[in-house]
Formats: C-alpha cells, structure tokens, sequence
C-alpha cells in the first residue's frame, strides 16, 4: 500500500529515470503525484456528434481516423486529418506539423479537443490544431463490443482528466500513474482538520476528494469541474490554504506571547502629540493612530502593517508612532528605501519634530566614514532618539541604547518582502546594548534581530511596517496573515483627483506646450524615464539625453533638473532640494523618484514610454502629484506596439486613481507569484489553491484557523487541535516551501 509520503518511485510504473524527471516537476512523493490536478476535463462520455457541432464552440469530438497527410502550400506544410463518426466527417488540420506524418492509420480512435470553426471557403466546419489524443488501434473502437471496451477505459465513455504534458511524460501517461497511484493508496488516509471546520464547510473526506478531483462520478457537473468547484476541488483546495493560515495564526500567537514594552500612553504624551501635529489629522489617520497606539501599550511587541495609497499621509502616521516611544524613553529607527527618501523623511522629522526638541540624526551609506562614527555614537549613547536611514541600519550593525519601535517605511521597495523576524542575538552582544542587524534566513531576505540585554527578559521592540502597494486582501493574509493590518483609507481634504491622460509620443509637443502654461501659473512638473527591463544604463542614457534636449531646447528659458540613481548622493540631494524649494520647475528623472518624493507644488507627471511600465509603479509615479490643492495631471506618453496587458494597464490608470483597484488588476494581470517576486517574499507555493479564484475559501480558512486556535471548547478537542498543529509543521516546509514556524 502506498502511503501519501511514499517516495513516488514506488508507483508502478515509475523508474529512477521518471522520477527524475517528475522532481524537475515538484513531485517527489505519492503525495505530490496525487496533487498535480488536471487542468480541464473532457467529456467524453457524452462526445459531441459531429454533425452536431456549432461553428464557435469549444468541443470533445471521439471518432476513428479515415486519412490524413501533409500538403505543402507556398508559405508551409500543413497536416490534415479526417475523422469520421459515420457518415459524419470532420477535418482537422494543424500548421508546419511535420512531425505528424506518420502518427495516424485508418481505424485508429481518437479524442480531439479544440475550437470549431468554419473554413470561409468550404462552409465546412473543421478544428485548427485541436489536442488530440490516440485511444486505440484499429479495431479498438470496432463495431461489436465497442461500448463495453470503451467503459472500461481510462480515456473514453467517461468525463476525462486532463493533465498538462511534462517532457515525454503525456497527458495519458499521468492519467495512467495516478490512476494506479489511487488505486494502491492506502484506505485509511489520515483526516487532520478538525470535524468541527469539516462540518461548517461540508468538507468530504481525503481519500473521497483525490479520486473524486481526478476520476469524477459519473454525475459531476462539469461546469463544476471546469471551474475547479466541485465538493472535491473544495477539500483539496481549502486543505492546502487551512494549515497554511494555521500557521500563520500560530505564528501571531507566539509573538503576542513575547515580552515587549508597554509604553505609557498618558496626557503627557498625547499633549506632545499634538503640539508637533501641522495639520488636522484624518478621520483615517486617528483611526490609525489609535490602533498603533492601542499596540504599543501592550506588553508583547507590536507587529502591524499600515497600508495606505500613495499620499494618504502615512508619514505624520509614522511620526506620532515616534513620539510615543521616544517620549517613554526609548528610541525610534525609521528606515527607508532609497537615500532621497531617507533624507526626505529627514528633512520632514527636523521641519515637525525637531521644533520640540527631539534629537534626530541621520545615517546613510554615504555619509563619510568619521560622520558616521560619530553618528554610531549618538545612537550608541541613546543620545539619538529619532534614527532614519536606509538599508545602512540593516547592514551594518548600528548600535542602539535603548530601542523601542522599529519603522520601515515603503516596505515594497525593499525588492522582497522580507518577513520582519526578531530573532534572539546569541550572547555576542555588548553590555547593555542592542543592535538592529539582518539576519540571512533560508529565503535570502534580511530579517531585523533586535536584542535588548539589559535585563534577564529581553524586550522585543515593535515593529510598524508601512507600505503604499495597496495589497490585495487575499494577498495580503497570505503574506502578512501573521501580521495586524491597519488601513489608511482617505486622502487628506483639499485633493482633487488627478487627471490621467494617454497620448502617443508625437502630440508630445502639445505634452510640452501643456507643462510651459502650468509653469507659467507657478507649479512645477516632473518627466519620467522608464526602466528598460534590467538595462539601468539605458534608462540612464534616455533620461540624460532627454534632459538635454528639454533643458537645451524646449525648456531653454526654464530651469530643468536631472535626477538619477548613479548621481552621488550630495549632489542628488542638492537636486531634490531645489526642486522642492521651487529653483527647479521640471525634473527629469529616472524611476528614482517613484517612492516617497513630496513636493505639493508638482501638477503635472510625465511618464515616457508608459506602456513599458508596470500598473504598481504607474500608480506609485503618479502619487508624486495631486499631493496640493491645485489640480494635477497626469500624461501618459507611448511610443511604439503597445501589447494586449500594456494597453490593459493604460486604461486602468486612466479610469482610476484607486491604489486597491489598481493593485487588484495587476495582481490579476500579473498573476500571484509575479506580484511581489513573492517566491523569494514568503509567499507560499501552493500546488492546488488559486489565492485570486479562492479568495473565498482563504477567508473561511483564517477564520477556521483562529477558531481552531482558540479551543479546546466543546467544538475542537484538544486532541485534534495537536493533529492540526503536527500536521501544519509537516507540511510547512515541504508542501509551502516556508521558513519553520517557532
Ligand atoms: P504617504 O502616505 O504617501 O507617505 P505623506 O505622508 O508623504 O504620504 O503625505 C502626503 C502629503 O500630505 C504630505 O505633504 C503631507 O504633509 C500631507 N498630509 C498628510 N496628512 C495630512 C492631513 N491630515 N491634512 C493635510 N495634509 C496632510
Ligand atoms: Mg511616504
């Protein structure tokens, strides 16, 4: 009997040389052979005739072979084969098919499946380049006993699992080996959700989904199938997402069990919260606020993710977070992306905070080594309340005195989500000290170890991670189930939408002629260079020259600015100075300035070649503008083929200015794992589960997943709660390729 963790060379069938080539796939056990679902199903248990058949519709036709051959026109050699049912005849022909040629004999059956069409010419209805698969040799599909064989066969008289080709591993070959994997599998398959989940969701039992997902009843709807939402797809599906949202669950409850610091939250501390405050706070930022404020106070460490959309205020956010820490005594990191964004937010905390008398330094790679001793020192010394910086803080072991709250701002930008652990520094730590440091983990992301030594119980100090790539809520409980989510959902008064147009690269005099009037009315305008897939240099090269050309000529009587990644940082910063006090009217710029940049006075955004960007970097390049109460625009210029998604992607940031509706489209578009790079992110690999057609059963998977946390209660017995929990940590790493939970 094979068991699921059986190695899949054990099934019949299957040698070295196969299984090798089946690990190439993912599948290595009986386990993983039986979790490579079909793709579609055909129904060929009630084939279509093919007299019955409609130009237009997708088809399953079974019929014998009656000739085929290959005819050579001017431009290439087709393949053409007729099958017959009867007196019916339907042609098929397939382009350059050589290889073909001597595939077919007269007699054989066969299943084809493609779309009919009508040839313009004949009027006669014929497939293009159908899948087909040979059922049998002559005389299979006879006239006498032909129903009763056919019944018995794996390939016809039944709906038929369809399962994507591997190398010389074909669709039939699967269907065979998973057939004999099924009927060897042990009967007694262990069952680990608990009965309570499997009764709320009319799950079916283990050994019932995995024959049922590949060899339907007879009675299956087979649009049910094709949409994977048969009561077999359901358990299979709902399986894989419960035990990766109990660990996540598990994950939040370890961490709410760590020590943390319960920072005070008194008059004193409101009272300075509102004495830095430039502005009335939004309903959204209060909300915010409050939930941060509620985290800090207790005792276990603060774990939350504030999203917001690009402009929704998430810095003020951010800042008043601070204070909290800093006016308990402890202090704050603030990390940022990129050096402009760190030295932004630098000039922002001296303009707000530093009027009240907070200390605020800030460390960056390419400050000169003695500054940045020195600067080590402050922090060192716990002189330094208010830290902001880049990577710097990670990657070099800057020291703290005494830290409280950790912020990483643009977590998106990051390049991976790395998942903030806080890991126990082993004993090497000096006296009294605590320092921020990354931490290679098996996924290559940096992890913050942070480790207070001063006392016998190390405090964890919290952690706000802040993000303006509005992420899906389905992504996000995958990614970040582990993590409190804050949402700022609301734009500060006084915005209006920004204007979104698309316009091919020759109006661009217009483009110009547009940005000299609002120039004239005092705003300031930006014009971006696109990333040339993985060519920095080009994209450097572009934007110089384009600089040239609008400094030199178009915007000879204007002042133009060049902004780039490879400018040395002081001169970047001098830039960025510029522009913001207004000494610069038009920057040009490579994608540098997608993140963070906040200049309100800018209206207007120029984005060349905008079929060539990604929808989340649009959307991100956009939010530089519409940041005042001026009206913004923002123009998008293409040049050259525009394809099918780009022009998707066009459309949709000229209909919306919504972050959620933009990421939700691209995450359709791009798919989950491209969204994030989510491979190396943390993001599961899941085998059956689909987070964009599941994103219902991914909610009730959380909600079980707490549930089942919360007992043992009359429901869940605490029996099944530790079934659950071993089960969950087996297929952890195996299944969803993630880092161990505790
Ligand atoms: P993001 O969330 O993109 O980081 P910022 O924090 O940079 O947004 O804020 C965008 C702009 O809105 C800044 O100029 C900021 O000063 C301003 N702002 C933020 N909150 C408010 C508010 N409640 N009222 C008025 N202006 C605000
Ligand atoms: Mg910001």
């Amino acid at each position: 009997m094979l068991e699921l963790s059986t190695p899949v060379q054990y099934v019949k069938g299957v040698g070295p040389r196969i299984a090798e080539a089946l690990a190439g796939k993912g599948i290595h056990t009986v386990g993983d052979l039986l979790h490579y679902l079909p793709f579609r199903y055909e129904d060929r248990l009630n084939p279509r005739g093919i007299s019955e058949l409609r130009a237009g519709e997708m088809a399953t036709v079974v019929g014998e072979v009656r000739n085929s051959g290959l005819f050579r026109t001017r431009s290439m050699p087709i393949f053409q084969l007729t099958v017959g049912q009867g007196r019916a005849k339907l042609r098929c022909l397939w382009f350059n098919a050589t290889y073909l040629q001597d595939k077919f004999v007269p007699g054989q059956m066969i299943a084809l499946y493609g779309k009919v069409e009508e040839d313009p010419r004949s009027r006669e209805l014929q497939i293009i380049q159908p899948q087909f698969e040979i059922l049998g040799e002559p005389g299979y599909g006879g006239d006498n006993g032909a129903e009763k064989k056919a019944a018995e066969s794996l390939e016809i008289g039944r709906i038929v699992p369809i399962y994507e080709a591997t190398g010389r591993l074909t669709p039939r070959w699967f269907r065979r080996i998973i057939r004999t994997a099924l009927d060897n599998l042990t009967p007694d398959l262990p069952e680990a959700i608990p009965a309570a989940v499997r009764a709320h969701l009319g799950l079916i039992s283990p050994r019932a989904a995995l024959w049922n997902v590949h060899w339907p009843e007879p009675g299956e709807s087979f649009e049910a199938l094709q949409t994977s939402r048969t009561p077999a797809h359901i358990r299979m599906i709902f399986d894989e997402l419960f035990f990766v949202e109990l660990g996540l669950e598990l994950k939040r409850q370890q961490q709410k069990a760590q020590t943390g610091i319960a920072f005070r939250l008194d008059e004193r501390v409101r009272a300075a919260i509102k004495k830095i405050l430039p502005f009335h706070p939004t309903a959204a930022q209060k909300r915010v606020l409050k939930e941060i404020a509620g985290d800090m106070g207790k005792p276990y460490p603060m774990r939350r993710l504030l999203q917001g959309d690009v402009g929704s205020g998430k810095t003020i956010v951010a800042f008043e977070a601070a204070i909290i820490a800093i006016e308990n005594g402890f202090q704050v990191a603030l990390m940022a992306p990129t050096e402009i964004l760190a030295q932004q937010h630098y000039f922002s905390a001296r303009r707000i905070l530093e009027n009240a008398g907070y200390r605020i330094v800030l460390l960056t790679g390419s400050l000169e080594s003695d500054r940045k001793r020195e600067i080590r020192r402050h922090i060192a010394q716990g002189n330094a309340q208010l830290v902001i910086g880049t990577h710097a803080l990670l990657e070099e072991k800057v020291e703290f005195a005494k830290p409280g709250l950790v912020i990483v701002d643009e977590q998106h930008r990051f390049g991976v989500m790395q998942r903030l652990k806080l890991m126990k520094k082993s004993g090497d730590g000096e006296e009294g000290r605590a320092t921020l440091r990354p931490t290679g983990s098996e996924t290559g992301s940096h992890t913050i170890s942070a480790q207070s030594q001063c006392s016998a119980e190390p405090a964890e100090p919290d952690v706000l991670v802040m993000t303006a790539t509005p992420i899906p809520r389905t992504l996000a409980l995958t990614l970040y189930g582990d993590l409190d989510l804050s949402v700022l959902d609301e734009l500060p008064p006084g915005r209006t939408p920004i204007i979104t147009k698309c316009v091919a690269d020759d109006q661009s005099p217009k483009v110009w002629e547009f940005i000299r009037k609002q120039v004239a009315a005092g705003h300031q305008a930006y014009v971006v260079y696109p990333v040339i897939a993985e060519n920095e240099e080009s994209e450097l090269k572009a934007a110089i020259k384009m600089y040239r050309e609008l400094s030199g000529k178009i915007f000879a009587d204007l002042k133009v600015g060049l902004l780039h990644g490879r400018l040395d940082a002081e001169l970047k910063d001098q830039v960025m100075r510029m522009f913001q006090k207004g000494e610069l009217q038009i920057l040009v710029a490579t994608t540098v300035i997608e993140v963070g940049v906040d200049v309100p006075n800018a209206t207007v955004m120029v984005i060349e070649h905008a079929e060539r960007f990604g929808l989340a970097q649009l959307h991100q390049l956009r939010g530089r503008i519409g940041r005042g109460a001026a009206k913004s625009y923002c123009v998008l210029m293409t040049g050259g083929k525009i394809s099918e998604d780009g022009q998707r992607r066009l459309d949709a940031m000229v209909k919306t200015n919504d972050g959620f509706q933009i990421a939700e489209l691209d995450l359709e578009l791009r798919g989950p794992g491209e969204f994030f790079g989510t491979r190396q992110a943390g993001m599961p690999s899941f085998r059956v589960a689909n987070i964009i057609r599941d994103a219902q059963l991914l909610e009730a998977a959380k909600h079980e997943a707490a549930a089942v946390l919360a007992g043992p209660n009359a429901e869940i017995s605490s029996e099944e709660i530790s079934r659950a929990l071993v089960q969950m940590r087996a297929r952890w790493h195996h299944t969803y390729g993630l880092v161990e939970v505790g």
